[in-house]
């Protein structure tokens, strides 16, 4: 698995943060120059099979990547974002999260919606995510 490897020191990459439990280096193919990759060291897959407690971890490292990013290249925002799942675009099985430098007028623009909802169906959403919350 690639990042395993990167991980091993196996395949080189350009790191910028390492802790006991994760590593953060540069995407190779940015968005904008200093996309940077955090993952755990352990390998997960993505979000479905990795220990609630890493997750939280990973989300403080996460926001001090983005005011260390935003900081140093002038960024005007910052994107924090993961692909879980092919269906969600995820290349890589190797749990990872994108912490993405943004520029005002960089031409990147978010999804736009597909459609609104029918009547009753926010409801019955509301009902079915609340029920596996539990
Ligand atoms: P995804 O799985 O869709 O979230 O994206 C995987 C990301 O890994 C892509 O943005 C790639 O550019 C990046 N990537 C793939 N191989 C490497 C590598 N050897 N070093 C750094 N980044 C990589």
């Amino acid at each position: 698995m690639l990042f395993c490897k990167i991980i091993a020191s196996e395949i080189p990459a350009k790191i910028i943060y390492e802790d006991e439990f994760s590593l953060a280096f540069l995407d190779i193919n940015p968005i904008n120059t200093g996309h940077v990759l955090l993952l755990p060291r352990r390998h997960f897959e993505n979000i479905f099979d990795m220990p609630e407690d890493l997750a939280a971890k990973l989300s403080a490292v996460s926001k001090k990547l983005a005011i260390a990013i935003k900081g140093s290249l002038s960024a005007d925002g910052i994107n924090i974002t993961s692909n879980n799942g092919a269906a969600a675009g995820q290349l890589v099985f190797h749990a990872h999260t994108h912490i993405i430098p943004r520029y005002t007028g960089d031409g990147f623009t978010h999804w736009k919606g597909k459609r609104g909802y029918k009547d009753g169906e926010m409801n019955e959403l509301v009902r079915k995510i609340k029920t596996a919350l539990n």
